[in-house]
C-alpha cells in the first residue's frame, strides 16, 4: 500500500527507456523510474509512461545519492524519484509502428493545425485531414494560418469563413510581423498542446516568437545512411515560461488516423454529420449513391463543395480498395 502523504505530483516531460524526466508542480526536475507493478499492468511495454502523463512519485535521493551518471551532466535534474501512480489519461495521440499502436503523448488538450498562407501555400485538403485526426482523437483543434504577412488577408476570407461556420477556430498569424501572437500565447498558456503541420509552415518560428530559444527538435537523418538509421521519434513535452506546454513530436508532423472505417469518416466531419443520420442508406458512403442526403446537401450548398471534395479524396485515396 502506497503512503500517499509523501507523494509529489508532476508531469512527464520525456521518456528514455525506463527512465523519465518529471517536472514537479513546484518546478523541479526529477529523473524517475517507474514502479514495477505499473509496468506489469501496461499492455504496451514501451509506453508505460509517456510525455504529458500526470504522475505521483516519491523522491528517492538522500543527501548525495545516486542520480544516474547520464543525468548528472544535466544540472537541472535535482533528484531521483520513483513513479507510484499514473493518472487516467485524456486526449492521447498514437503512432503506429510495425503494425502496433503506441501512445506518444498523453493529456493533449488542444491541437494546433498549422498551415501557411504562402511558401508553401494552403492545402485545404491537408487541413481537413488533420481536423479529422483531431476529431478522432477528440482533441480541440485550432487552425493556425501562418505567414499572413505574405498575402492579402482578404484572399483567405472565404476559406476562413467555411471553417468558422463549421465551428472551428481559425487564427491567422505571422511569426514575422507578430500578428496575433499574443492571442496564440494566451491560448497556449493553460493547455498541453500538440502541433501538426507540414514542414516549412513556421511551427518553430511561431514557438520561437512566443518564447525565444524554444526551437523544435528536428529529426536528423544523415543522407548517407538513411535506410539503416533510426530517426528519433520520442516525443517531449516542453513547458512554456507563461504556463502551459507544447509537445514536440519529431518526425511526426501530421498525426496518423488510427483504425478508421470508411463509413465513420462523415460522422467525424461536423458539417457532414447532420446529414449522415438523414441518409436513407444505413451503410452509405455518400459517394455514388442516388438520393443520398449528404450528396443532396452538397448539391444545394448546405455543405461546402470543397469540404465534400476532401471527404471523397480521403475515402478514395486512403480507405477504400483502389
Ligand atoms: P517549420 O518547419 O514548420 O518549423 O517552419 P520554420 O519555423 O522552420 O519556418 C520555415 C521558413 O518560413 C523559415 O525560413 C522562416 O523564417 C519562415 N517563416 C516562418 N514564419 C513566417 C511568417 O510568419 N512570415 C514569413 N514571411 N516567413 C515565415
Ligand atoms: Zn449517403
Amino acid at each position: 500500500k502506497v503512503d500517499q502523504t509523501s507523494l509529489i505530483h508532476g508531469r512527464v516531460l520525456s521518456v528514455h527507456g525506463w527512465q523519465s524526466k518529471v517536472l514537479s508542480d513546484d518546478g523541479r526536475l526529477y529523473a524517475c523510474a517507474t514502479r514495477q507493478v505499473l509496468k506489469s499492468l501496461a499492455t504496451d511495454q514501451r509506453g508505460v509512461v509517456v510525455a504529458g502523463d500526470r504522475v505521483w512519485f516519491r523522491s528517492q535521493s538522500r543527501e548525495g545519492a545516486s542520480i544516474r551518471a547520464a543525468e548528472r551532466a544535466d544540472e537541472t535534474v535535482v533528484a531521483d524519484g520513483m513513479i507510484e501512480r499514473i493518472e487516467p489519461r485524456h486526449g492521447i495521440i498514437c503512432r503506429t509502428s510495425r503494425g502496433k499502436q503506441h501512445v506518444i503523448a498523453a493529456n493533449v488538450d488542444a491541437m494546433l493545425i498549422i498551415a501557411s498562407a504562402a511558401e508553401p501555400g494552403i492545402k485545404p485538403a491537408l487541413i481537413d485531414r488533420m481536423l479529422l485526426t483531431a476529431e478522432q482523437y477528440r482533441i480541440e483543434p485550432v487552425v493556425v494560418i501562418n505567414k499572413i504577412d505574405l498575402v492579402d488577408a482578404l484572399s483567405l476570407q472565404a476559406m476562413i469563413g467555411v471553417y468558422a461556420s463549421i465551428g472551428y477556430r481559425v487564427l491567422p498569424t505571422s511569426a514575422s510581423s507578430g500578428q496575433n501572437l499574443s492571442y496564440l500565447r494566451a491560448f497556449l498558456q493553460d493547455r498541453q498542446t500538440a502541433l501538426a503541420g507540414q514542414s516549412g509552415v513556421g511551427k518553430s518560428s511561431l514557438l520561437n516568437a512566443i518564447q525565444p530559444g524554444l526551437g523544435l527538435a528536428v529529426s536528423h537523418v544523415s543522407s548517407e545512411n538513411q535506410k539503416g538509421r533510426h530517426t528519433t521519434t520520442a516525443s517531449k513535452l516542453i513547458p512554456l515560461a507563461g504556463g502551459g506546454a507544447v509537445f514536440d513530436t519529431p518526425g511526426i508532423r501530421q498525426f496518423q488516423l488510427w483504425d478508421i472505417e470508411a463509413t465513420e469518416v462523415a460522422g467525424l466531419m461536423p458539417d457532414l454529420r447532420p446529414y449522415v443520420s438523414l441518409c436513407r442508406y444505413p451503410d452509405c458512403l455518400h459517394l455514388h449513391e442516388d438520393d443520398c442526403a449528404v450528396k443532396n446537401a452538397v448539391a444545394d450548398g448546405r455543405i461546402d463543395a470543397r469540404r465534400y471534395d476532401s471527404y471523397c479524396h480521403l475515402l478514395e485515396d486512403d480507405l477504400l480498395p483502389q
